[in-house]
């Protein structure tokens, strides 16, 4: 065993070799939510433990088990678990939610949560998500749904079920937290510890439990679809026709309460059965209740969290395609030291226009420098001998097909200017 120290367990390194996976889903995600017209938002990476508790909710597996805090000089902060809480926080303390509404934001953040670690569980993950304040019609329950079904989409994801479900209000959920008590009532002894506590404080979270022995009690509990108002209701037929009119496939799941407090109404997810047990790549809601409950006036909201390394984990089983990260355009390989400072002069007149340009920095013989440069996948090499140096003139090489175009090597310019006809001659060849 090396003697360096490891990364700690539940994180991943996104190395240069994985990056262009990452710029694919970072690029299509921040895309598709300006389409939308959501702008970015970025908030701090801890925040005071209380926003969690208060939002996220005492009786949740994240706020229970997950959360990394620390005291700090007698404050208790907490690495954010997700990224409404401290969105809708933001939103608050700068006034956002006092201007023209609906306030419409996205963000690609990094969560925390200590978990067992296992494939597409990691203690710290990446997020993009996306959160709408202010509107309470049934439509912005649909938009967001479906910027999500864009986003899936665009990246050629196949086999994801959009599983849709609405968890009510505090009305109608008061009476269906009796019925679930009373079904599960009998069942007490047999629930897991965490379970048989929010049997007492908040009952539909055994819905929510991870263990195989209590999702197989709560098999035949009752569902909310029954208990709705009738408030509740028509939003949720209203949201399903406007899903169906958008061309928007949906399943009704009624085991879909979300792991998270601050949830009414409308709730959903995106499953997919690629990736194995943790199949949830997006899930999301509307949660009218929460800026209220942290201090704002009561303004209906509703967004989702989209987990990044399961949508890349899906994308890498569905075998789909994701953007080039070319390190390299143009290589250079200088024949001896002579010829190092034009290397180097050509590469920066190169890189001023945007090209990326290298040169050897090895002192390698040209056979390695030629292995080198196709690791690299440089799409074009340029040998500077002293030959060429002298005729001012040598051959641009494309690396891809092999053909050789003479190109003026007597000033930086001149070449400049041959690489960018050259260059763009290629480019119209290849895509025609
Ligand atoms: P799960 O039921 O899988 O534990 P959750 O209900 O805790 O998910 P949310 O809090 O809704 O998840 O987070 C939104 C999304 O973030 C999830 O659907 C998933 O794609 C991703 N996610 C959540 N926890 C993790 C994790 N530990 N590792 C990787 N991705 C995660
Ligand atoms: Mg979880």
């Amino acid at each position: 065993m090396a003697n360096y120290l490891k990364r700690p367990q539940g994180t991943e390194d996104i190395t240069p070799e994985r990056i262009r996976k990452w710029y694919t889903v970072e690029k299509v995600t921040r895309d598709v939510a300006e389409s939308f017209g959501f702008s970015e938002i970025r908030i701090p990476t801890f925040e005071q433990t209380e926003l969690f508790q208060r939002s996220v909710g005492e009786t949740t597996d994240v706020v229970q088990k997950e959360m990394y805090s620390v005291i700090a000089r007698e404050t208790k902060f907490t690495l954010r678990p997700e990224g409404t809480a401290g969105t809708i926080r933001a939103m608050l303390q700068n006034g956002m939610l006092a201007e023209a509404l609906p306030q419409k934001v996205f963000y690609q953040l990094s969560c925390f949560r200590h978990e067992r670690p296992q494939a597409g569980r990691l203690r710290e993950f990446h997020q993009f998500g996306v959160e709408m304040a202010g509107a309470a019609s049934p439509y912005a329950d649909a938009e967001v749904i479906l910027l999500g079904k864009t986003v899936l989409d665009r990246l050629g994801i196949q086999n994801i079920v959009l599983n849709l479900n609405s968890i009510g209000c505090p009305t109608c959920r008061a009476a269906y937290q009796q019925a679930l008590k009373a079904y599960f009532e009998p069942h007490k002894e047999q629930l897991c510890e965490t379970c048989q506590e929010r049997l007492v404080r908040n009952p539909m979270r055994l819905l929510d439990c991870k263990s195989p022995e209590d999702q197989e009690i709560a098999k035949d509990a009752p569902v909310i679809l029954d208990y709705l108002c009738d408030d509740c209701k028509a939003h949720f037929e209203a949201v399903k026709s406007h899903l169906t009119s958008m061309g928007v496939e949906y399943v009704i799941n009624p085991k879909i309460v979300r792991g998270l407090d601050y949830y009414t109404k409308t709730v959903f997810e995106f499953i997919t059965t690629s990736i194995g047990a943790q199949g949830t790549v997006c899930a999301g809601g509307r949660y009218d209740g929460l800026i209220e409950q942290l201090g704002g006036q009561s303004i209906p909201a509703l967004g989702f969290g989209m987990g990044l390394e399961r949508l890349i984990l899906t994308m890498e089983q569905q075998e789909l395609g994701f953007m080039d990260a070319k390190v390299c355009d143009v290589y250079f390989a200088p024949m001896d030291d002579a010829a190092r400072p034009t290397a180097l002069q050509y590469a920066n007149a190169l890189r001023e226009m945007g090209v990326r340009a290298e040169f050897d920095l090895m002192d390698r013989s040209f056979k390695a420098q030629m292995k080198y440069a196709n690791k690299l996948g440089a799409r074009y090499l340029v040998v500077l001998g002293s030959n060429e140096l002298e005729q001012g003139s040598g051959q641009l090489k494309n690396m891809i097909t092999g053909k050789q175009t003479p190109v003026r090597l007597d000033s930086a310019e001149h070449f400049a200017e041959d690489y960018s006809g050259i260059s763009l001659a290629d480019l119209f060849e290849t895509e025609s």
